[in-house]
């Protein structure tokens, strides 16, 4: 007997007839002898909806109140799911994130979570109950309900399947597994047999939102046995795996991310400290800052530009200005019409080559470069927005034709 996690994604529970499918996939896997815990995200486009709705009221509505409001959705699919697997014959519980344990810090609408008090969901596995999970939520230490971030649900199937020490992971989603770049998108797209882990990291971290980022910090940590495939639940898709032991690089794919601005301070002094000053202030709100740049120095100033999410935007903007007389700035650019394309694979630092072969199929659609970074396993490039989608391809192209 195997004790497996299956999670089913919004697209997979949106309407009756898929709920009905879902159940279906989740009954036979338990009468084939497994012990089953499934985590359901919200249906459909319910999280957008809840988040309209708050909007509707109050552009900046409290963030206790936003995860009050957006955690009930997935507390609809849950309800549905077990109902629709009793009704074919299962025996179905369904449970909140505060139910099934789910404890989290305290930073709403990204809470991350602290530990899975397994306690209710062993006892119920115990009684040969079939558990369904809401994804996405838990509950902190003084009781307030949080969420995870968008795509949250696959955090939580993985800390639920580290916590019970599952044998298996599933995330079932609308396309085959992971692609080497989004099969929606980009047509000549090729579904990968595995992938590591810190490859899949990466991916997810630069705009693959096939699976949640942190859900494969969890993995890795924890070695989760992790695969992503179609919720038809035929075909195997891909494998989530330690790496894979691979001689020199091999391109793993190609990400994009469109929430991204850039900021700019100008004319700041041109000594040290600078750079600290602006830095803390972003790290002191929270802001993750990714690609930087820095000009040279003239005439005693220089300008300094990096790279924020789009939802950081207001407060890095607020933040500078309070503080532009004491960083010693003249003003701040901002560009929003920006989006980082990256490459993806291990090893790309030991194989010179590569981030040639990115700026050449960009220049050869005339598409134009305005900040790069690199490590050990992607290389980025901010680029306009409007070229995004035609770097992805070209790029893809690339290493892929
Ligand atoms: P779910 O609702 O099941 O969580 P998501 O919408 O969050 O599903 O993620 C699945 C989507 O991720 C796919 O429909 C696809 O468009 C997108 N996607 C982006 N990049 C990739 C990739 N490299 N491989 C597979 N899917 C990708
Ligand atoms: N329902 C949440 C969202 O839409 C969580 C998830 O889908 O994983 O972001
Ligand atoms: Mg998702």
């Amino acid at each position: 007997m195997a004790l497996l996690v299956m999670k089913f994604g919004g697209s997979s529970v949106c309407d009756a007839e898929r709920i009905f499918s879902v159940a279906s996939i989740v009954k036979s896997a338990f009468d084939e002898g497994n012990q089953v815990v499934v985590v359901v995200s919200a249906m459909g486009d319910t999280t957008d909806d809840l988040i309209e709705m708050a909007m509707s009221i109050d552009k900046r509505p409290s963030k206790r109140e936003m995860d009050m409001l957006v955690s009930t959705g997935e507390q609809v699919s849950a309800s549905l799911l077990a109902m629709a697997i009793n009704k074919i014959g299962g025996r179905a519980k369904s449970l909140t994130g505060w139910q099934a344990g789910v404890v989290t810090d305290t930073t709403y609408s990204s809470a991350r979570i602290k530990g899975v008090n397994d306690r209710r969901l062993m006892s119920e596995l115990g009684e040969n109950n079939i558990l369904v999970v809401t994804g996405f939520q838990g509950i902190t230490r003084t009781d307030e309900i949080t969420t995870l971030g968008r795509g949250g649900s696959d955090t939580s199937a993985v800390a639920i399947a580290a916590a019970l020490r599952a044998d298996r992971c599933i995330i079932y989603t609308d396309v085959d597994g992971v692609y080497t770049a989004d099969p929606r998108k980009v047509k000549n797209a090729v579904l990968l047999d595995e992938i590591s882990y810190d490859e899949m990291l990466e991916l997810s971290t630069l705009g693959a939102q096939v699976m949640h980022n942190r859900s494969i910090e969890l993995a890795k940590k924890y070695n989760i046995d992790l695969e992503v495939r179609s919720n038809t639940g035929e075909k195997p898709g891909t494998k989530i795996m330690e790496v894979i032991s691979v001689e020199g690089m091999i391109v793993k794919g190609v990400a994009k991310d469109e929430n991204i601005a850039t900021v700019s301070v100008l004319s700041i002094p041109d000594k040290p400290g600078i750079a600290f000053k602006i830095f803390s202030l972003m790290a002191q709100n929270k802001i993750n800052v990714d690609i930087i740049l820095q000009s040279e120095g003239r005439n005693g100033t220089q300008d300094i530009t990096f790279t924020i999410a789009s939802n950081n935007l207001d407060t890095a903007v607020s933040v500078l200005e309070k503080n532009m007389a004491s960083i010693g700035g003249q003003g701040l650019k901002i560009y929003e019409d920006v989006a980082k394309v990256s490459v993806v694979g291990s090893g790309m630092q030991s194989n010179y080559g590569v981030a040639s072969r990115v700026f050449g199929a960009l220049a050869g659609k005339r598409i134009n470069i305005r900040m790069i970074s690199t490590s050990e396993i992607k290389i980025s490039v901010l680029i306009d927005k409007v070229d995004a989608d035609k770097a992805v391809s070209a790029i893809h192209d690339e290493f892929f034709r």
